[in-house]
């Protein structure tokens, strides 16, 4: 598809009232010119919220209006509903540190569509929460689910619509579907989410990595004592240390010792006893081939699985396995090994500038596996040069992810009445075709690897060769 130019901008509908950037970090600084691009709306009423003052100059060179202020669960609701007194405009929450769920459910009472791109606990949930099995994203995506289920319909707010969370599953279904015809099957595409779990199961499809590998580097060396990541570092910081959680598929066979499953909920996934940034598994990207991932906890891992589920959730028919598969920076990757070497923080955070980076991509993508081709890697390699041609103010992770946000909210604009929803339930292709133009080449990319190939022969590994697509398997030892 031909890259947007200032000729082609759509412009994709209005906002009524104020529109609200609460955040205003990598991912709100990138998303704001979207906003400016695709909407008509009240520049006057658009107001972003963020307690670094540095946002301020900012804005204010760009005329927009910022409120210092770091969103609390003591002062959010007299803050937001000042704001929102209407009864009506867009809350986009691109913030760590704010409770997606409280904020949630206060622009459900205000009449305020919302957005955001994880479901963020307040502040002191990561490192101050003592049960592991209460610092999952199962945990936290529970609270949202048990909020609709109270309150289902109302305002359009979108849960957990970034790149991933989000993108990735609309990218499921543009790989079902792919596959469906490569194999010569049925392409009439599913119209509920029973059909796309059938479909799936019919398909073979044993479980999905999100596979990503991100080569974006800068020139001058990561410093010593420093967080070098391209994007959130507070955010993957805090994402890496809660443990591993995966959804767990009908055909596993086996399962860590470590491994812990629930009583309670949607029943998709289990976590173990380790934290994400440091349980490594096998994956495969494009450009790298086979690679190790991390297993970072992830929404989508655990709403993919459960949107795929056929059957009863406690006793599935069937179910995908699903876990992040996550190679990020060199940079990044060492700032990890560093932190969890010394057992401290890195006090100086950097996120690397779409300005300073002299080469890379990001490639991310949807790798399922265990079917009649093996296995289908279907995903965006935008790299940062791309990026910067086609947006400014971010690197190729930062729009993958703020061309959702922007799909999001055209999708909440269209479907103003949906309640609360995940991006698995949304128009994959509605959404696809309004981010597409901003994900460079999006291409599918079958490989006959597997988590038995090419593996180092002179030491033992707990393995099972009856099947490949194992987790056994996959998860490094
Ligand atoms: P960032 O660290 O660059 O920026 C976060 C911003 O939030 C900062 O400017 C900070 O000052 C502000 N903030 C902190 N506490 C606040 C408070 N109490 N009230 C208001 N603002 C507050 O992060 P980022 O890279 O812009 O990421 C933003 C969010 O998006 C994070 O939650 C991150 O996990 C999420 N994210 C999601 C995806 C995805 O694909 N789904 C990808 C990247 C980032």
């Amino acid at each position: 598809m031909a890259a947007l130019t200032h000729q082609t901008y759509p412009t994709y509908g209005r906002i009524d009232g104020p529109i609200v950037i609460i955040g205003f970090g990598s991912i709100g600084k990138g998303t704001l010119p979207l906003i400016e691009r695709h909407f008509d709306y009240d520049a006057s009423k658009l107001v972003v919220i963020d307690p670094n003052p540095d946002t301020h100059n900012f804005l204010s060179q760009h005329g927009h209006r910022h409120l210092q202020v770091a969103l609390t669960p003591d002062n959010y609701r007299d803050v937001l509903s000042g704001i929102f007194s209407e009864g009506q405009g867009f809350c986009v929450n691109l913030s760590v540190d704010t409770s997606s769920l409280d904020i949630m459910v206060l622009c459900r009472e205000l009449g305020v569509l919302y957005i955001d791109t994880v479901t963020e606990p307040w502040a002191g949930f990561y490192f101050g929460t003592e049960e592991n099995a209460a610092r999952t994203n199962y945990a936290l995506r529970e609270t949202v689910r048990a909020e609709r289920a109270r309150h289902p319909g109302g305002p359009t707010a979108i849960s957990c619509c970034g790149a991933n969370p989000g993108m990735v599953s609309w990218f499921v279904k543009e790989a079902l579907m792919t596959l469906a015809a490569d194999t010569g099957r049925d392409t009439t595409e599913p119209v509920d989410r029973d059909g796309w779990a059938r479909l799936m199961q019919a398909l073979g499809v044993k479980g999905v990595h999100v596979a990503e590998r991100d080569t974006q580097a800068r020139r001058q060396p990561r410093p010593r004592g420093t967080f070098v990541n391209t994007w959130s570092v507070e955010g993957f910081i805090s994402e890496g240390f809660q443990p591993a959680e995966l959804g767990w598929g009908t055909h596993e066979n086996w399962r860590p010792d470590n491994a812990h499953s629930y009583d309670e909920g949607c029943q998709a996934a289990i976590w173990l006893d380790r934290p994400g940034a440091i349980t490594r598994v096998h994956t495969w990207c494009p450009t790298p081939g086979p690679q190790f991932g991390l297993l970072v906890t992830h929404n989508e891992a655990i709403s993919i699985s459960d949107y795929y589920t056929v059957g009863d959730p406690a006793a599935p028919e069937y179910r995908p396995t699903c876990h992040y598969a996550y190679h990020p920076s060199d940079d990044a990757i060492l700032s990890l090994y560093e932190m969890f070497g010394s057992g401290r923080q890195q006090t100086q955070h950097e996120i690397l500038d779409a300005d300073e980076i002299v080469e890379g991509v990001d490639e991310l993508g949807v790798l399922l596996y265990g079917h009649d081709r093996n296995a289908l890697w279907y995903g965006s390699r935008l790299s940062t040069a791309e990026a910067r041609r086609l947006a400014p103010y971010q690197n190729a992770t930062g729009l993958q992810v703020t061309s959702a946000v922007l799909a999001g909210m055209v999708w909440a604009l269209e479907n103003p009445r949906a309640g609360i929803v995940e991006t698995d339930e949304m128009d994959h292709k509605r959404c696809l075709e309004v981010q597409r133009p901003y994900l460079g080449p999006v291409e599918a990319h079958y490989t006959d690897w597997t988590p038995l190939q090419d593996r180092w022969q002179q030491f033992p590994e707990d393995i099972d060769e009856s099947d490949p697509w194992q987790f056994r398997n996959v998860l490094a030892s």
